[in-house]
C-alpha cells in the first residue's frame, strides 16, 4: 500500500493525461500500479498553488475527476470501508483512498467537511505548507499552532472519525494535537529528521508518539527528505529511515507513503510507482519476509482497517 500520491492533481490539471496508459508523465497510472502489486493506493486532492483563490468548488471538480479518470478503470475499486477493503484484496482490482491534503479550500465550513466523508474521502491532511485557517504548515515563518476554527474542526474531525494526517503541520501544531485529539493518527508522506534535517521530516520525538499512539508513519521518496546533499541518493539510503523508525519501536507502525507525482527528483531506481520491485528487493536483503510484508503492506492494513469505518 502506498499512503500518498499526487496523480489526481495532475490528472486534473492536464486533462491530455491518461491513468489507464503507461502515461510517461504520470508516475502512478494503472499499468504501473499493476505491474508493481500495489493493492492498495491514496489519491490526495491537493489543490495545486498554481490555482489561486482555492475553493470548494475545485475540491469538488478533482472528486469528479477521481471517479472519471481513475476508478473508470475496471480494475480498480474505491475503498470507503472495512468491507471494500476486505472485497478488494478477495479480488484482483486495485483499491483507491480518498485523502484530502490541506484543509484550505473548506475555509472552516464544517458542512463541507461532513460532505467531503459522505463523498468518501477518509483522511485529511491539515495543512500544506503554509498557513491556512485552520493550523500553521512547516513553512510557514511564523511556526504557529492551530486557530480557534481549526481547534473547532478537529473535534469534528475526531467526532466523524475522518483519519488526521499531521505531514505537513508545523511543529507547534503537532504538539497541539497530541493534547487535543484522541485518536490515533498518521504522518503519511514524512521521513526521519534525525537522518535528514528538514522542516518536513520528524523528529524522534514526533516519530515516537506517533508510535505510542498506536499510528501510521508513511515513509517517503522525497530525495531530499531522505538525505541532505546533492548526490544521487539510493533506495538503500531510503531503508535507513525504515531501521531509524523501528530502532524508535515503529516496526509495528511504518509503511510507505511516496509522493510520486508530486516530486520532480527521484531515488535512483524509484521513479514511479512501477518500480516496487527494487524496494522489495533492497527490503528482502534486510529484514526477514515478514518484516518486509508489515512495511509493503500489512501495517498500512492493520491501521486502516481499524480507522475506517465498518
Ligand atoms: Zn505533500
Amino acid at each position: 500500500m502506498d499512503g500518498h500520491c499526487d496523480a489526481l492533481t495532475k490528472l486534473y490539471l492536464n486533462p491530455e493525461l491518461n491513468f489507464h496508459k503507461e502515461e510517461v508523465c504520470l508516475e502512478v497510472n494503472y499499468p504501473r500500479l499493476q505491474r508493481a502489486g500495489v493493492k492498495v493506493q491514496c489519491f490526495a486532492i491537493y489543490i495545486s498553488e498554481k490555482i489561486q483563490a482555492p475553493s470548494f468548488e475545485h475540491v469538488l471538480q478533482m472528486i469528479d475527476v477521481f471517479h472519471r479518470k481513475i476508478l473508470s478503470h475496471k480494475g480498480m475499486a474505491f475503498i470507503q470501508t472495512v468491507s471494500d477493503w476486505l472485497t478488494v484484496e478477495k479480488s484482483d482490482k486495485i483499491g483507491a483512498v480518498l485523502t484530502l491534503e490541506g484543509l484550505d479550500a473548506l475555509a472552516g465550513n464544517m458542512t463541507h467537511l461532513r460532505i467531503l466523508y459522505h463523498l468518501g474521502v477518509r483522511s485529511i491532511g491539515l495543512t500544506w505548507n503554509y498557513a491556512n485557517w485552520a493550523a500553521d504548515g512547516v513553512q510557514e515563518p511564523r511556526k504557529g499552532g492551530f486557530t480557534l476554527k481549526g481547534k473547532h474542526m478537529l473535534r469534528e474531525l475526531e467526532a466523524m472519525g475522518i483519519i488526521v494526517d499531521v505531514s505537513h503541520l508545523s511543529e507547534k501544531a503537532f504538539w497541539e494535537l497530541v493534547e487535543l485529539y484522541r485518536r490515533p493518527f498518521i504522518a503519511s508522506h514524512s521521513n526521519a529528521g534525525t537522518l535528514c534535517p528538514h522542516p518536513r521530516n520528524l523528529s524522534d520525538e514526533q516519530i515516537k508518539t506517533i508510535i505510542e499512539c498506536h499510528g501510521q508513519i508513511g515513509i517517503t521518496f522525497v530525495p531530499y527528505f531522505v538525505k541532505s546533499g546533492n548526490s544521487p541518493v539510493q533506495i538503500s539510503q531510503l531503508l535507513t529511515h525504515i531501521d531509524h523508525v523501528c530502532s524508535l519501536g515503529g516496526e509495528k507502525h511504518v509503511g510507505f507513503g511516496s509522493d510520486f507525482d508530486g516530486i520532480e527528483q527521484w531515488i535512483v531506481g524509484l521513479e514511479h510507482a512501477g518500480q516496487y520491485e527494487n524496494i522489495i528487493e533492497a527490503l528482502c536483503k534486510n529484514y526477514k519476509e515478514e518484516q518486509v510484508e508489515r512495511f509493503l503492506y500489512g501495517n498500512w492494513r492493520k491501521f486502516m482497517l481499524s480507522h475506517l469505518p465498518k
